[in-house]
């Protein structure tokens, strides 16, 4: 076991097993060991790749449908600019290019806010923001940022990494599976005592023997707040990522290492650690009252709509030898196969505001 795991096995022994949602917190969130507290994850040469990091036309494309929301209603004053979890930066520095030629005057009176737990990938962030056309402040959770304002936000990837909790049911009800420590090593178990039916989703009655509930509660919160955020000041929330509408009543929570899956408990913090999103979950938390919830829809879909490939053209008639670069980074991003299905967009605007562009796909 590696410092981190040896830690974690230390506190199990002296206070009893944690639950998965306290395992992932450490894991990647450990001052010393976390897979985000200490080091970068993403890119190439990280354990993943996103979006923003495969192509300049994905962080361009949501700079645009933020701009266009603030046009259609009516370009309120003093906006918000806010992205959670915004990995090495690329993705705001697109966003904030997009809106310096697009949306000058948003950006004159905008405070842009980023929301990051790592000081590392903030330290990437202060770099990549150098020459940023407008203010830019760094705060450690959403709950810190007071909405008094119209509210722009961007989420590309961060629901993902929140902590779940997970349920399996056994004859006895829905047991929390939890981490212990045995021989020297962390195993999963199962909570004793079962939850209430009654804090499951409707539905779940019907789930088969040994279906497994995953549930986020975090998420939960911030998209409320989000929500709540928009009803009272108007604004957009734009958030993609990979997960379900309906429950599989199948565990999600996967370890990725350099590219390929690994095992989630064997090495704490040297791998990253997700769960697929609960969209159902994140839209019924943040659709408060006078708030219109949209999508999701697939993010090649999405991208389509907005013109990704007419942006693709104009960037190849700029840099004719990078022709072929731009065309696979964003046949990369919108092609079904590749991450043009699994991954979906949703958004939460106000319901006086009519429906945001690029959720009138066809359904399929
Ligand atoms: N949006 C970026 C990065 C995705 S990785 C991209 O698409 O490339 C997830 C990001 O969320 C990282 O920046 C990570 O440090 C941050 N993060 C993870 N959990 C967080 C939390 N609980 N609070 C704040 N930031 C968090």
């Amino acid at each position: 076991m590696n410092e981190l795991g040896k830690r974690i096995a230390e506190t199990i022994a002296s206070q009893g097993p944690i639950s998965i949602a306290e395992f992932m917190t450490l894991s990647l969130h450990d001052p010393q060991g976390g897979a985000y507290a200490s080091r970068n994850p993403i890119g190439a040469g990280g354990d993943y790749i996103t979006s923003p990091e495969v192509s300049q036309t994905f962080g361009e494309m949501c700079g645009l449908w933020l701009v266009q929301c603030w046009h259609n209603q009516k370009q309120p004053k003093k906006p918000m600019l806010v992205e959670l979890g915004p990995g090495r930066g690329t993705m705001i520095r697109d966003v904030l290019r997009t809106f310096h030629s697009a949306a000058r005057k948003f950006l004159n009176e905008a405070e842009v806010v980023l929301v990051e737990a790592s000081p590392v990938l903030e330290a990437m962030q202060r770099e990549a923001l150098k020459d940023s056309p407008a203010p830019v402040r760094w705060v450690k959770s959403f709950s810190d940022i007071v909405v008094d304002r119209p509210l722009y936000l961007l989420a590309n990837e961060f629901f993902d990494c929140l902590p779940i909790h997970q349920y399996l049911k056994t004859e006895y009800g829905w047991c929390e599976k939890m981490v212990g420590a045995k021989d020297d090593a962390l195993i999963l178990g199962l909570k004793q005592l079962p939850v209430p039916d009654a804090v499951l989703p409707p539905g779940f009655e019907n789930a088969p023997m040994g279906g497994v509930y995953e549930t986020n509660p975090g998420a939960e919160a911030i998209m409320g707040d989000i929500g709540r955020g928009i009803a009272a000041h108007g604004g957009a929330a734009l958030v993609i990522d990979y997960g379900y509408t309906a429950p599989a009543y199948a565990e999600t929570l996967q370890a990725i290492k350099r590219h390929k899956y690994a095992d989630v408990l064997s090495a704490p913090g040297s791998c990253d650690l997700s769960a697929h999103v609960d969209f159902s979950a994140l839209l019924r938390a943040g659709g408060v009252e006078g708030v219109m919830t949209s999508g999701p829809v697939d993010q090649g879909d999405f991208l389509a709509e907005l013109g990704i490939e007419i942006r693709a053209q104009r960037l190849i008639l700029a840099n004719a030898n990078d022709a072929k670069i731009i065309v696979d980074g964003v046949k990369r991003l919108i092609d079904p196969k590749a991450m043009g299905a699994l991954f979906k967009a949703v958004a939460l605007t106000r319901k006086s505001d009519g429906a945001p562009p690029g959720f009138e796909v066809r359904k399929k």
